[in-house]
């Protein structure tokens, strides 16, 4: 065989390779943010948290062990592999089990669950079984300070829902948002939880804030990170659904003739966009079509 053919063969195997490769990957991978000393990101199956360590202990976000009864503790062993010191706090990104249900290996540790108190009340009344209470709650912001590191606590309106936190590394100019501004793909099924003009404000708001990179809840393509341009295409994306669904809404069209002809062409390559469009569409229906 020539060598520019084995090249050639060399290079689409590692061409197929690639997501095969993600496909294979395991379920459970705990990954260092690069360029950071101390920020990882914790994944288990489609959802992802993050940790910062410090010399004084671990701040811990989302366990993400819904439906997954070991989850929570094999996110605690994937903490002792880089650090044995103690996991001081939990951060709930926002109410939903799907993100926080399964901390209780945290609790029996001794941790912290601090939350909005939007997220406090619903999961005082709903008594998830899989759902660790929050201990401390707070409305508008609050810093936790842990050995040299801070991290902002802030609450910006409703969004994809009334207790989801913007929180914020300032030295890192990292920032920990779930479920809002998807990365690199079409808005999923947990569209139809969303307020959407609501979160028009809320994403230019956040595009105010001064940072850089974004861990979402959810990998995005190749794992990347999320970025302002990704704020910024999902604003874009929300204002065109918004337009093109109020037309056929102000036209009597709702439910179902509207959610028939919805379509948004500009954004049919993106991962994700035939299944999340009924989601979207129903939602816009909503409100444009009944005031919801
Ligand atoms: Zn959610």
């Amino acid at each position: 065989m020539s060598f520019v053919r084995m090249a050639a063969l060399a290079a689409a195997a590692f061409l197929f390779a690639l997501p095969h490769a993600h496909a294979q990957r395991p379920p459970i991978q705990t990954t260092k943010v690069s360029g950071t000393d101390n920020v990882y990101v914790f994944r288990n199956g489609g959802h992802q948290a993050m940790f910062v360590v410090t010399p004084d202990g671990v701040i811990a976000t989302d366990p993400v062990a819904y439906g997954k009864p070991d989850g929570g503790r094999q996110y605690l062993e994937e903490i002792r592999k880089v650090t044995d010191r103690p996991v001081k706090y939990v951060v709930y990104s926002h109410h939903h089990f799907d993100h926080i249900a399964g901390g209780k290996a945290f609790k029996d540790a001794g941790a912290v669950f601090v939350a909005h108190r939007n997220a406090a009340v619903r999961l005082k009344a709903l008594k998830d079984p899989h759902t660790v209470l929050p201990d401390q709650s707070f409305s508008k912001f609050r810093t936790l300070e842990l050995g040299g590191t801070k991290l902002e606590l802030r609450y910006m309106g409703v969004n994809h829902s009334d207790s989801t936190l913007v929180m914020r590394l300032p030295k890192e100019k990292i920032i920990f948002l779930v479920d809002t501004i998807p990365v690199g793909q079409f808005p999923a099924r947990g569209f139809i939880d969303i307020d959407p003009l609501k979160t028009e404000t809320f994403i230019e708001d956040v595009l105010k804030m001064d940072w850089e990179r974004m861990i979402p809840g959810h990998p995005g393509p190749g794992d990347r990170l999320g970025t302002k341009d990704d704020a910024r295409n999902m604003l874009q994306l929300l204002r065109d659904a918004s337009a093109e669904m109020k037309v056929l809404a102000q036209a009597g069209k709702c439910w179902e003739p509207a959610e028939k002809e919805f379509a948004l062409p500009k954004y049919k390559d993106w991962p994700g966009y035939e299944n999340g469009l009924p989601f979207v569409a129903r939602r816009y229906c909503g409100v444009w079509g009944r005031g919801t």
